[in-house]
Order: C-alpha cells, then structure tokens, then sequence
C-alpha cells in the first residue's frame, strides 16, 4: 500500500528534493492489531498475568540473601556460599556444594534455587557462533534469549517480558502481546545458563578458557523500562561484584527502549553508568506514531530530549536503533531530519545504528535497497552524526532483531 508523501510544514522543504519517492505507511498485513475504543494501537503497561515464578536467590540482594536464610534458620554467612555456586560457578546442583553440610543441602538448594527456565529448543546458526534458546517458564510462558559470539566479547539478548505490551506493527513479538513481566531471577538466569553453554563448549570456538557473556543487551523480547523495578533489579545482579552478583561491567550492558520518557529519566538517576539506546524508527511524529505506537503519548522530541539529558547525566553515549524499512521510514529528508534533530541539541552525544527491517511473519513489509541504505547512512554522515550499520545476527534461525516471537 503506498500513499503519497505526507508532510508537515516544517519539513516540506527537505520532503520535495524527494517528492518522486513512495510513502509506504505502517499497516499490518496477515495478523490483526489490537486497538482501543478510540481506534488508536493498544498499549499494554500492566502484564495480563500477574502470578510470578517462586523467590530465586537472584532476586535478592546480599542482605536480602542472609535475611532469607536466616528465616529458614540458617546463620547468614551460608547466603555467600550459596551465591558463590551460583553466581561464580553457575550451579544450583547440591552434588557440588560440598561446602554446605550434607544434611538438607538439597532441600536448601531447592528452597533458593527453583528452576525457572526449562529449555525447550535450541537453534544454531553463523558456524555455531549464533544460538537461540527457546525457554518455557514456570506457568508455561515462552521466552527467547540469543547468544553470540563476536572477536573479543560475547554478547546475550536477553528477554524481560514474555511477550510485549508495545504494539510495534513491524516486530514479532509486538503482534502477540504481552503475556507478563519477568521476574528478576528469570532475567539473571538466561545469562547464567547462557554461561554454562560457553563453558560447555557449545558456542563455536573458543578464545580462550575463561569465557562467559561479557555483554547483556535488553532487546529480546519486551520492553525493559515497562517491568523497571526486576529490570533494574537484574542489573544490580549483573553488576554487583561476585559472588553478590556476576561482576560484570555496566558499561557491557545495554538497556534498549521504545521511549518510556519517565523512565528514561528514572534510570538517567540510577547512577548506574549502562549503555542507553533508543527505538526510534523515524525522526517525524506522522509516521513514528503509526510506527512506534508509544508515540502518541511521548513524541520524537520529548524521547530525544530525554535521551540527550541520559548522555549529559552519564556521559554515556547514546545510540539511536533505526530500522530501514523500504519506502516507509527510509528517505534521505528523514535521515537529514534525524539528523537536524540530534545536531540541536549538541554534538558527539550520540550515533546511529540503522538496521535493515529482518522480515517478521506478519508484515509485508521489506528491508530497504543496498543504495537506499547508504544514502540515508551517508546523509547522516555529512551532517557529522556516527553512524554505523548494525550487523544483525541470526536470521536465519529467527534470532535476529524484532523476530522473536517464541512459538514452540
Ligand atoms: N522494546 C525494546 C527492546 C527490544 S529491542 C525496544 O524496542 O527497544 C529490539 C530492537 O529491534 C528494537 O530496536 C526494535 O525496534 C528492533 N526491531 C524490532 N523489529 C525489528 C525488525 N523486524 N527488524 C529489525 N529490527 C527490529
């Protein structure tokens, strides 16, 4: 379906030199989009299923930890034991757990370690540097995490909801919905076992024999900044120095979003120094609020403001997640717009990452033309943005950006 190029004033003139281009507008084709009353694209902010999997060590911090054991009449300092078998080994098996008196251990182990995640398939692409586990939780919802392996660093996509409230017309896993928010202990535990896959030797080939996940990115499924408290709850996990939490860098994990601007601003003040991206998909209210549907309650400016206000709070760059879309989002007025717009409010506090569209069942929708591509990374270029194509993984397993939909 195409319809003639909408503009609005501000933008006309930029919108002519490009007057004999097709404007594709978002429509979803083979699935129905769940809408209000009003006709507008359903958002979902509370999770449909509120019921959460059982208590997990990793969803509580150290002192939490001692707490809990000490209700379970245990003196406290056995909350470190166990917390280095699981954030330091990976394990939750009681066999290993020789430190621990031999009586009750498995009940104890069991009390602190439910299982959360049972894998119900695993895929593998890119030579066995690419796999996508598909996870069944405790009430039966599905979840996918991506590993892969890239010189120098392992990076896991890991989920935060099952499904997701957001609606977006162009991903797989907005067409289903949200089903619930993850528990903290869920999100921990897909890096976990992702973990034990690496030391497994499951993962291509190996560098060397220390390896784990070095980078978390939130861009499974969900939308992080909607499930903010076990999110963020997760990160503390990932950070907290071992054996509190992973020891990882926060800097290595990224937080992506489709633009919740008060929570943008909530975790601008986490003093928590992680990497920020933003979902942007077009610099122009017309088409981002028919693109991204959270766009009718905070605008392009609103979010980029708040992203730039992340950048000055944390000195931390930001990046701005664009995926080429043929003839809707991909124009050189829009790259030269988004371009405008970042200038504006200062420089070397951001770049972009265009992404060729990766198909999703439900759309017609197609990745831009090679040349398309560059011109629009070109013309951001011009104007002095970085700007850089995201090399994305796993398609061919599903695995890539926006594919997840988790259907066994
Ligand atoms: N809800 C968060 C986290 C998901 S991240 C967010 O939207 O940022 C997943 C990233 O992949 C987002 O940038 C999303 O916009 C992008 N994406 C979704 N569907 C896609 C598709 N079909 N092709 C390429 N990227 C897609």
């Amino acid at each position: 379906m195409t319809s003639p190029t909408r503009t609005t004033n501000t933008e006309s003139q930029s919108a002519n030199r490009t007057a004999d281009r097709a404007q594709v507008m978002p429509t979803a084709e083979g699935w129905e989009q769940q809408r209000t009353s009003e006709g507008r694209p359903l958002l979902q902010f509370a999770s449909p299923r509120a019921k959460q999997p059982p208590q997990h060590l990793a969803d509580l911090s150290l002192e939490e930890r001692q707490a809990k054991l000490k209700e379970l009449g245990l003196p406290a300092f056995r909350a470190k034991q166990l917390s280095t078998h699981y954030f330091q080994h990976w394990t939750t098996d009681p066999e290993a757990m020789s430190d621990l008196p031999k009586a009750g251990r498995e009940e104890l182990a069991s009390a602190v370690f439910p299982p959360l995640l049972t894998e119900v398939r695993r895929l593998r692409t890119d030579d066995g540097n690419t796999i996508k586990v598909l996870w069944r939780l405790f009430d039966g919802a599905l979840v996918e995490s991506v590993l892969m392996r890239y010189p120098g660093r392992i990076t896991l996509c890991v989920s935060s909801q099952a499904g997701c409230g957001m609606n977006c017309p162009f991903c797989a896993t907005g067409q289903a919905g949200l089903t619930r928010n993850m528990s903290a202990a869920e999100i921990v535990d897909q890096v976990v076992a992702a973990n034990r896959l690496i030391v497994a030797g499951e993962l291509g080939t190996p560098e060397h024999d220390q390896e784990r996940v070095t980078n978390i990115v939130f861009m499974g499924m969900g939308e992080p900044l909607a499930n903010y408290k076990r999110v963020m709850n997760a990160v503390h996990r990932f950070v907290d120095p071992v054996p509190m939490g992973l020891g990882m860098s926060a800097r290595n994990i990224t937080v992506s979003t489709v633009g919740l601007v008060p929570a943008i601003r909530k975790l601008a003040d986490e003093d928590l120094p992680v990497t920020f991206a933003l979902s942007l998909h077009a610099p122009d209210d017309e088409l981002r609020d028919e693109l991204i549907p959270v766009n009718n309650r905070w605008k392009v400016d609103e979010a980029l403001d708040a992203a730039y206000d992340y950048y000055a709070k944390t000195g931390r760059r930001v990046s701005i997640e664009y995926a080429l879309i043929k003839d809707m989002n991909d124009h050189a007025w829009r790259a030269a717009l988004l371009a405008k717009k970042l200038n504006e409010r200062g420089r070397g506090w951001v770049h972009v990452n265009p992404i060729p569209l990766n198909p999703t069942p439900g759309s017609i929708w197609t990745s831009s033309e090679r040349p398309v591509q560059q011109e629009f990374i070109e013309t951001l270029r011009a104007a002095g943005v970085p700007t850089t194509l995201r090399d994305t993984r796993g398609k061919e397993i599903d695995g890539a950006c926006g594919q997840l939909a988790a259907a066994e």
